[in-house]
């Protein structure tokens, strides 16, 4: 977990490839379901375009159904696909039902100054259209006051490690690495 623009995505791929586990973003599945207007995509649309966040329903949903593929058997690298507390507390009981459990949680922790500059930067090479600044503006109070209230729910409940994710990409890997003994 972490803002938008922490290097979320970045550091998920890395550490997918280094495990040899899939990994899985809400955000990818997401805007993949836009770009081909299935009825998730088209649900979905006008609340990412806003910054907004999805449903909760919708998200359990999509995290019910990557779980149950059998590339997911040994274990997934989640990207951002828990925001909310009710999401942390569905994916709790969807994991207890398959007898499988969340085993650490990374925090990536950057400046929301940090994250205004990359968030421009991306604008301008991936064009996505919530990069804009009403919708960063959006997505950055929906983190705000929705997903930074998780990471005291999650310490409660779950190893957290905080990575420090201002460095190149190649040194915030290095720390995932050691913050993960690995
Ligand atoms: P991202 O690519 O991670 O920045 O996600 C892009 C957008 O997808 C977000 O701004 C939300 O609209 C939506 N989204 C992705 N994951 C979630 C989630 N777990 N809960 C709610 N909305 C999500």
């Amino acid at each position: 977990m972490g803002p938008p623009g922490a290097g979320k995505g970045t550091q998920g791929a890395l550490l997918a490839t280094g495990l040899g586990l899939p990994k899985f973003a809400t955000g990818d599945l997401l805007r993949d379901a836009v770009k081909r207007g299935t009825p998730l995509g088209l649900k979905a649309r006008a609340v990412m375009e806003a910054g907004h966040l999805v449903s909760d329903d919708i998200i359990l949903g999509v995290v019910r159904e990557e779980l149950a593929k059998p590339e997911a058997a040994h274990g997934v690298i989640f990207d951002g696909v828990v925001r909310t507390i009710p999401q942390a507390e569905g994916m709790d009981r969807i994991l207890a039902e398959k007898g499988r459990t969340m085993d650490v949680v990374l925090f990536f922790d950057v400046t929301d100054e940090e994250i205004l500059a990359r968030l421009d930067r991306r604008r301008t090479v991936e064009q996505r259209p919530d990069d804009d600044p009403p919708a960063v503006a959006t997505r950055l109070r929906a983190y705000r006051d929705q997903t930074a209230p998780l990471l005291a729910w999650y310490e409660a409940r779950r190893p957290v490690r905080r990575i420090p994710a201002v460095g190149t990409v190649e040194e915030i890997a290095g720390r995932v690495r050691q913050a993960l003994g690995r």
